[in-house]
């Protein structure tokens, strides 16, 4: 039976060191895992960690250019660590969870920060706030193979050449690890998947014209200006 139409692609993340593509399934972040950002967000910081989604075609592999998006006056920035996952399952145990670890990228979390707290207010979904066109824009893929499992290492982002988020990958309330198993009680995990991971604080109003760097040391860096 034919499709109506031609069915989309699925997003590619380029693999450093190679000519291979990690295709992406789904996209999955997890909301304030560093408890300077929970504080600078007037939450507790000692809650468990809960998930929200993009979807997968709200990444931008590579960043680079990326259009301010539609529809709010308070666009953020949120510097991630990005795992993707090569192997998936349900109820995955902490300690096997890096096994299913195909490597790490640094990520970023666009944020509409207005219409996510006029959701929070209300008690509605935070996906317009969130999961909109072009908000995660995403630095190629390194191989666990070839980096390990980063446990600590500077996660930073400069806004136009100046300092904006700086923490340590160790600030992280719940490890990689952590994270993984307690998603994968929730749904079934499967290769293509990533997880955003959380970021430290310092996110702040970014506008058009603005060019937003970020890395995480031993990760990468990722570069995008907002037109
Ligand atoms: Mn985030």
């Amino acid at each position: 039976m034919p499709y109506v139409f031609p069915p989309a692609a699925p997003v590619g993340i380029p693999v450093a060191g190679s000519d291979a593509i990690f295709p992406v399934r789904r996209v999955y972040c997890v909301g304030r895992n560093y408890a300077d950002h929970a504080a600078e967000m007037g939450a507790d910081t000692r809650e468990p960690p809960f998930f929200f989604s993009k979807p997968a075609d709200a990444l931008v592999p590579g960043g680079g250019n990326v259009p301010y998006p539609p529809a709010t006056g308070n666009l953020q920035h949120e510097v991630e660590l990005v795992i993707a996952l090569s192997r998936g399952g349900a109820n995955i145990r902490p300690e096997d969870a890096l096994a299913g670890v195909f490597g790490y990228a640094v990520g970023l979390d666009l944020t509409r920060r207005d219409l996510q707290l006029r959701a929070k207010d209300k008690g509605h979904p935070w996906d317009m706030g969130k999961g909109f066109d072009h908000s995660a824009p995403i630095a190629d893929l390194q191989p666990a193979t070839a980096i390990g499992h980063p446990r600590r290492g500077a996660i930073w982002l400069q806004v136009n050449g100046e300092p904006r988020q700086h923490g340590d990958l160790e600030q992280m309330s719940w490890k990689v690890a952590e994270v993984i198993a307690n998603l994968s009680t929730y749904l079934t995990l499967a290769p293509g998947d990533l997880i955003f991971t959380g970021t430290p604080a310092g996110v702040s109003t970014v506008v058009r014209g603005d060019v937003l760097t970020a890395g995480i040391s031993g990760v990468g860096e990722i570069r995008v200006k907002l037109v």
